[in-house]
């Protein structure tokens, strides 16, 4: 019998998390839609490695915090492949300052780019779930979101922001059986925080009650099980081990 490949879309796909979790995605049979925005070859990269072990993947440049893009994107997708099942809003940014010091264009491009890129991506895929009557919407918030982070204020604004986003879309979308959760990553070794100095990273490596850092790949294999349970729905997932 055939059966239809399931479609992900993930937004800032060409580094960091989104990276990994588009070549998990791949392995777990997905087809990928890898969004990326100023890193072109980097997301080739990404797409090229799963085409090249047999996986199905193109790369969509979009800048997130534009919905006109976003819905372009989308439709995109959806001529190639007919819909979306999974969606993770991964892209993020950081522009860190005390608040005094925060000018309002940090202000207002972190808060684009780490909430209002989810607006827009999930007002214009749930359309099509909700007529499908199936979807999972994964956003990737921050322990910052949750407890506040001094020097963070616009970043831990925008991460509490899409944890209120992702209840209140799971309490409307619920009824259409699309699924709504919010996962916060604890510390990776990314490019975002490479200019973090080594003592802010010893930092928050050393108030985890185990004190590690964030293995990636273990973060991409929590979210891509996640996207295929059934029951699960307005929820807040921290994957560390700060309480
Ligand atoms: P990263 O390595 O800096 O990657 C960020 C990704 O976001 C890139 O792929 C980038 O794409 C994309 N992006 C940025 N602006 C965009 C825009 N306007 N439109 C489309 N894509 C855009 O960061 P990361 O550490 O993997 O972070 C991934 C997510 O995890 C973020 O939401 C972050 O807030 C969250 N998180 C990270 C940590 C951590 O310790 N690293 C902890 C908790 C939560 P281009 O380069 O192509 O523009």
């Amino acid at each position: 019998m055939f059966v239809m490949k399931k479609v992900v879309l993930i937004t800032g796909a060409s580094r960091g998390l989104g990276r990994m979790l588009a070549l998990r995605f791949s392995a777990g049979g997905f087809r990928v839609a890898a969004n990326y925005f100023r890193s072109k070859d980097a997301a080739l990269a990404v797409v090229s490695k799963i085409v090249d072990s047999g996986g199905e993947a193109i790369p969509l440049c979009a800048d997130v915090r534009s919905s006109v893009e976003v819905n372009s994107m989308i439709d995109a997708i959806c001529e190639r492949w007919g819909l979306i099942d999974v969606l993770i809003n991964n892209a993020g940014i950081t522009k860190d300052n005390i608040l005094p010091k925060v000018k309002i264009e940090d202000w207002e491009e972190t808060i684009a780019t780490n909430l209002t890129s989810a607006f827009n991506t999930s007002r214009a895929v749930s359309e099509s779930m909700v007529k499908k009557k199936s979807g999972h919407i994964i956003n990737i918030s921050s322990w910052s979101g949750l407890k506040g982070k001094a020097g963070q204020a616009a970043y831990s604004a925008a991460k509490a922001g899409l944890i209120g986003l992702t209840k209140s879309a799971a309490l409307e979308l619920g009824e259409f059986n699309i699924q709504v959760n919010a996962v916060l990553p604890g510390f990776m070794r990314t490019d975002m925080v490479q200019n973090l100095s080594g003592s802010a990273k010893d930092k928050v490596i050393s108030s985890n009650i185990l004190k590690q850092e964030q293995d990636i790949s273990e973060v991409a294999e929590f979210v891509y099980n996640l996207s295929l349970m059934k029951n699960i729905s307005g929820q807040v997932f921290n994957l560390d081990s700060r309480v």
